[in-house]
């Protein structure tokens, strides 16, 4: 049953000819698959809209081949070869009863258009972003009143896939009409630049064709960037108000956001819920049109202030219905300890940023729902009577025995520790990241109501007893430790440490340990976010850190989470000495010896101690050990062992939670051929 205080999220929202059944919006977000993955993909969304999203949105949608974003994978619609991709998204999606929305994007400038090769165009000759030796050519009026033709064209092709909503694009420094709002890419002194109204001209014009095509069969949606973060060099809050009085009534819906990608999904490091709110405030009383926006909201209760106090209409979220399809059906069904909030880590972020499908750390079935058959919230009942022992319960013994029990196995989770949670526990301790301990108590929660699997905390099992208990699959989810000898990614083997400084690993930190000395070189060979995170902590603490790195930037494969920038920020403010190109080479009386990686000119840094931050080791021994002692298995004993999560390779939180599920549907269930699915493009004949 609904919480009564939840009821206006339930309300029906008009927007223009089509009915939003609540106020829930999945707005476009990218995914990985896109064109390359159309069928995982669409089922993808369809789950959504089976969650209770009203509607349901495509990532941006290339519709022209002068502008592609080759590099990315996203949606396109060039032709009418592409339709049968977007019929299929909207029938999954209209099968669940939510409206599908498509997002039509010419990034222009934004892209190198690798792909098409066609110079890119916008509004003036400037270098597409990113550092590609191209330029954007700036285009004519013949140029944009083709760009106008091609735009009318993707919306009568939407159209005819089925789409209720279709969005004229302005956001994230990404699209053309974007590039023309704004003063810093718009340098024209034609009628499509200087001032306001003039630079907000091919805006307006696209609006008026594509409500002229839409001609009440689909609702026009306009996601526009309401500050630009760049001064007054960009577009600022304060000119809104201006702009919507040119076309303010023109779309059947504004969908707002602020700044760039990397702003407009800031990890929860270094952003609040709701953190959009004070651009959004005073929007909605611009329009007499709905307004819908996004700010890592995750809170029904947030939701419904934000409802309340006028600021939306309805409530954005691409993250949060990533990390639970779910959501808006399980606060309909009065649910709320069910939900799978997001952690704000940006792992669905690096699926696009490395071309693969989507992935989430909360959600491990996110991507998987057609390629493995996967659910978020069904999972395909047990295929025997087994018994299955889950040793550790880290994330991935955590995953791995709730699906098992979802599935319906008597299951025991044995737990070394007192603590449920392995190393979330201890890294949701450090600075910023609090809100990863959620990767926990969803599942202890979910735990406490599986009366088949049941806890037994402060349990370190060893092979004797396993083979002595009478279980037949047996899930090894011990985890893995760091390294204190310099392997990593530059060194393969150990490197010359004497004892003459102290050495920890990360192990030792989040234990609680700390450098006795003030001078402290943390080495970051992992280059992802724990370096960092771990000098900010002992730089915090006041110690004296210096972060080596071979790596040309600090935590590197941030990148991917779109916060490196911000890290480094932090790092710098936080006083930490950041030494790039440079890899420790060995620890000596007097310090450590590092070298710059291009001229390998050596030099000798002080320091009272030495953090290690570069491997792990699987803790695998327990999982070997009844590997290797097959005989003793059998007749009503152990059938299968597997090591899971770290313990088989370490890895990131989200590859162990989603390594504890792949054991837990794989079980009795692995036929011979392809662990997935896949589509293979045809030959053309
Ligand atoms: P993962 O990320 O793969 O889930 P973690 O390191 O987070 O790995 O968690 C591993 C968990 O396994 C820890 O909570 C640890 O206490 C527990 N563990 C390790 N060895 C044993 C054992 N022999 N018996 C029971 N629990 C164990
Ligand atoms: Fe949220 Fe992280 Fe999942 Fe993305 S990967 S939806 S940020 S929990």
């Amino acid at each position: 049953m609904r919480d009564p205080r939840y009821d206006i999220l339930f309300e029906p929202v008009q927007i223009g000819p089509v009915t939003a059944r609540n106020r829930f919006f999945q707005v476009p977000h990218c995914n990985g698959m896109g064109h390359r993955d159309p069928t995982a993909h669409a089922v993808m969304r369809g789950v959504k809209a089976e969650g209770g999203w009203a509607v349901v949105c495509t990532e941006e949608v290339e519709f022209h081949p002068d502008s592609d974003v080759s590099g990315f994978i996203e949606g396109r619609l060039w032709d009418e070869d592409d339709l049968p991709a977007h019929e299929r998204l909207v029938e999954e999606v209209h099968a669940h009863g939510a409206l599908a929305g498509i997002e039509l994007a010419h990034n222009g400038m934004a892209s190198g258009n690798l792909y098409g090769r066609i110079p890119p165009q916008g509004p003036s000759h400037l270098p597409v972003s990113g550092y590609e030796p191209i330029q954007a050519r700036r285009m004519s009026l013949a140029d944009i009143a083709e760009l106008k033709r091609q735009h009318r064209r993707a919306v009568r092709l939407s159209l005819r896939a089925g789409y209720d909503l279709v969005y004229v694009y302005v956001a994230h420094g990404l699209t053309t009409l974007q590039h023309f709002l704004s003063p810093h890419t718009n340098h024209r002194d034609d009628e499509y630049g200087g001032s306001l109204e003039n630079r907000a001209r091919l805006l307006r014009e696209i609006l008026e064709d594509t409500r002229e095509e839409c001609d009440g069969k689909a609702a026009v949606a306009c996601r526009i960037v309401v500050d630009e973060l760049l001064g007054e060099e960009g577009i600022e809050r304060s000119m809104i108000d201006e702009l919507f009085g040119f076309v303010g009534e023109l779309p059947d819906l504004w969908d707002v956001m602020v700044g760039y990608w990397p702003d407009d999904s800031p990890t929860s490091r270094f952003a609040h819920e709701a953190w959009t709110e004070e651009y959004f405030r005073g929007i909605k009383q611009l329009t007499s049109k709905p307004l819908v926006g996004v700010g890592w909201l995750t809170s029904p209760d947030t939701m419904v202030r934000l409802v309340r106090d006028d600021v939306l209409d309805l409530i954005g979220a691409a993250r949060p219905s990533i990390a639970d399809p779910f959501l808006p059906r399980k606060i309909e069904e009065g649910r709320i300890e069910d939900i799978r909030e997001c952690i704000g880590c940006n792992v669905c972020v690096t699926g696009d940023w490395t071309t693969t499908p989507i992935r989430c750390t909360q959600n491990p079935s996110m991507g998987e729902e057609w390629r493995r058959g996967w659910h978020p919230e069904r999972f395909r009942p047990r295929g025997s009577d087994a018994r299955v022992l889950v040793v550790g319960g880290g994330p991935a013994g955590l995953e791995g025995a709730m699906a098992l029990g979802k599935r319906g196995y008597d299951v025991v989770l044995a737990e070394a520790s007192r603590d449920l949670g392995g190393r979330v526990v201890r890294e949701a301790r450090l600075p910023g990241l609090a809100p990863w301990i959620r990767v926990v108590d969803y599942r202890v929660a979910q735990l406490a109501r599986l009366p088949n699997v049941e806890q037994a905390l402060e349990s370190e099992v060893t092979a004797d007893e396993i083979l002595g208990y009478g279980f037949q699959h047996v899930a090894v989810a011990t985890g893995a430790r760091w390294r204190a000898d310099g392997v990593g990614r530059w060194h393969t083997r150990p490197i010359p440490i004497d004892g003459s400084v102290e050495v920890l690993t990360p192990d030792d930190l989040l234990a609680g340990k700390r450098p006795s000395g003030e001078t402290v070189l943390l080495f970051d060979d992992d280059h992802y976010y724990l370096g960092g995170v771990l000098a900010e902590l002992l730089a915090g603490e006041g110690k004296d850190v210096t972060l080596v790195t071979p790596a040309t930037r600090v935590s590197e494969w941030t990148v991917n989470t779109m916060d490196q920038t911000r890290i480094h920020k932090r790092l710098a403010d936080s006083g930490v000495a950041i030494e790039t190109a440079n890899v420790l080479l060995s620890v000596e009386p007097g310090g450590a010896r590092i070298a710059c990686v291009y001229t390998k000119r050596e030099r000798m840094l002080p320091c009272d101690a030495l953090v290690t931050v570069t491997a792990r080791l699987p803790v695998d021994a327990l999982a070997e050990e009844l590997l290797s002692r097959q005989d003793e298995w059998g007749e009503g004993g152990v059938l299968s062992v597997r090591a899971v999560g770290d313990a088989l390779a370490p890895g990131t939180i989200a590859t162990a939670v989603w390594d504890g599920r792949r054991f837990a549907e794989e079980l009795d269930t692995l036929a011979d051929g392809l662990p997935f699915r896949r589509e293979v493009v045809r030959l053309a004949s």
